[in-house]
């Protein structure tokens, strides 16, 4: 140890140039952190959850006011284009706030259910109890939208909140650091950790009241292993291999142009991008062409009419590589884009659509968060979803005809978190849908109501007057047994006859 506190380095992906430094969270600091998380946790689950959306309401203006600031900082961290910081990171988190301001109160307030007639005089309903201190762990995809949400939703159900956003990515984390002092949360109650894996691994081990993490399967493994030796509960979003299915009868120019943005935009590492194509054969050639088009109009750059950034990680870029170079060696043919021994140097990569492969290949079964897209041709309805449904993926899914009930048909059969018609991916952006993963996609959903409750137990409280002396369930049993057996036989077997019941009832309840 020299006592001297490490700094992570800041380099913007789409110039390569240093744009900044982070110190990192020393791992000796986890202990404290958690401490004042929990010592600001007593006040923050107090306070009234109208105070809590008003310190929600002044993040958002802060956000407002100062979006083109932070859509350069997303972008230079990043390499995305300016257009995708604002319509993928700051408008969801936007709107998520907006959302919650509108349904917290209904989500969280409880509710009273109805009591069973066995149960007859008591009163039920639930509760919602915040949990404690929320570690989120966030990736570097989308850096801003992917912290900023689960920790929004985690306060406003009146947690206090330990992030620690990626280290790809430490600008954004800086960032949200910033926004939410300038917005005046209580010390403790929203604390980023910066720096890499070792610290997101220390902060695990921390023994937090749960975890959020986003990121991939791999990771989300060993966090589900390292919480489960304290049955700490978690919620994992994770990777994806989303299909998107065009049949014969879609808007082809349409479905086309969603295609490509689908595949291409934020360079492809979307976890709900298309990864795979699958297209009627009918069609097929003429949809290549279609798509080969829509590509050629599409400009590389990080100005402000770019339309594609660059890879934000560079050992992404490997990945990618290895995918396709593995696809091109069993057959696979591009049809845009370049083989990877002619990609050029530096972040930047070629869009490629890559057809004649099959459904064994690592293209078509693992996650390649970049910019190439395989596409195979179907011939029937049952086939295409078999095929769609044929990786350890289910994350989301998107269907393009103009048949809507053979839509809802295919959608229904898809093993998948979300599917979406004749457009994709933006099922994420609709806050009143739960937004999660089947399959090796993840554990559990957020956004919508479930995105609030979960960060809280749900507590069943049940009560009676306290004025009787005693319940006919209690002790003595003495005698209750055929009593209870006629009275349950009749009211299962009745119907719920009511007034059979109540007579029974009552006899009991005078008996003792
Ligand atoms: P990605 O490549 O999508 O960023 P990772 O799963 O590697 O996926 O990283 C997502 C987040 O998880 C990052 O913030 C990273 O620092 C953190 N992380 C990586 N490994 C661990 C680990 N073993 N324990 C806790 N957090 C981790």
């Amino acid at each position: 140890m020299t006592g001297v506190q490490e700094k992570l380095k800041v380099i913007a992906p789409a110039t390569g140039e240093q744009i900044g430094e982070i110190e990192e969270t020393p791992i000796r600091q986890v202990e404290q952190f958690y401490h004042r998380g929990r010592m600001a946790f007593n006040d923050w689950s107090q306070l009234p959850l109208k105070k809590r959306l008003d310190y929600l309401r002044t993040l958002k203006e802060i956000m407002v006011n100062q979006m083109e600031a932070i859509a350069k900082i997303i972008a230079d961290d990043t390499g995305k284009v300016l257009t995708e910081a604002i319509i993928a990171d700051i408008m969801p988190t936007l709107d998520g706030i907006d959302h919650m301001c509108k349904h917290a109160e209904k989500v969280l307030k409880g509710k009273k259910v109805a009591t069973p007639v066995l149960l007859i005089g008591k009163k039920s309903s639930i509760e919602y109890m915040p949990r404690g201190v929320v570690l989120v762990i966030s990736p570097w995809n989308y850096p801003f939208q992917l912290a900023m949400i689960p920790v929004i939703s985690a306060l406003v159900a009146g947690n206090t909140v330990i992030l620690k956003p990626s280290e790809v990515t430490p600008l954004v984390g800086k960032c949200i650091e910033e926004l939410f002092s300038q917005a005046g949360f209580p010390e403790g109650v929203i604390q980023v950790a910066h720096g890499g894996k070792e610290v997101g691994a220390a902060f695990t081990t921390g023994k937090p009241d749960y975890i959020f993490f986003t990121g991939s399967v791999r990771t989300g493994k060993i966090i589900q292993q390292v919480a489960a030796k304290d049955l700490i509960p978690t919620t994992l979003e994770l990777g994806g291999k989303d299909p998107l299915i065009v049949f014969a009868d879609a808007h082809l120019e349409r479905a086309a142009k969603g295609a490509v943005w689908a595949a291409f935009t934020n360079s492809g590492q979307v976890c709900m991008s298309a990864e795979r194509l699958y297209v009627e054969k009918t069609i097929y050639p003429q949809f290549l062409a279609l798509l080969k088009k829509e590509i050629s109009t599409l400009r590389h750059g990080s100005d402000r009419d770019a339309d594609v950034g660059s890879m934000t990680f560079p050992a992404q870029i490997d990945i990618v590589k290895e995918q396709l170079t593995d696809a091109l060696n069993k057959g696979a043919v591009l049809e845009t884009g370049l083989s990877p021994e002619e990609w050029e140097h530096g972040m930047f990569l070629p869009l490629t659509v890559v057809k004649n492969v099959n459904h064994q290949m690592k293209i078509v079964q693992e996650e390649s968060f970049g910019p190439i897209l395989p596409v195979i041709p179907f011939e029937s309805e049952e086939e295409v979803i078999a095929l769609a449904n044929d990786t350890k993926y289910g994350l989301n899914a998107s269907v393009w005809t103009k048949d809507r009930q053979k839509a809802r048909r295919v959608a229904s059969k898809l093993v998948s978190g979300a599917v979406v018609i004749n457009d994709a991916i933006i099922s994420v952006a609709n806050h009143g849908l739960p937004f999660g993963g089947a399959k090796q996609s993840g554990i559990g959903r957020y956004h919508g109501d479930g995105g609030l409750k979960i960060f809280c137990h749900e507590k069943s409280i049940i009560e009676d007057s306290g004025r009787k002396k005693t319940e006919i369930h209690w002790y003595p049993y003495r005698d209750k047994y055929p009593l209870f057996l006629t009275l349950f036989q009749s009211y299962f077997k009745t119907n719920k006859n009511w007034i059979k019941f109540s007579k029974m009832y009552v006899k009991l309840l005078k008996k003792g």
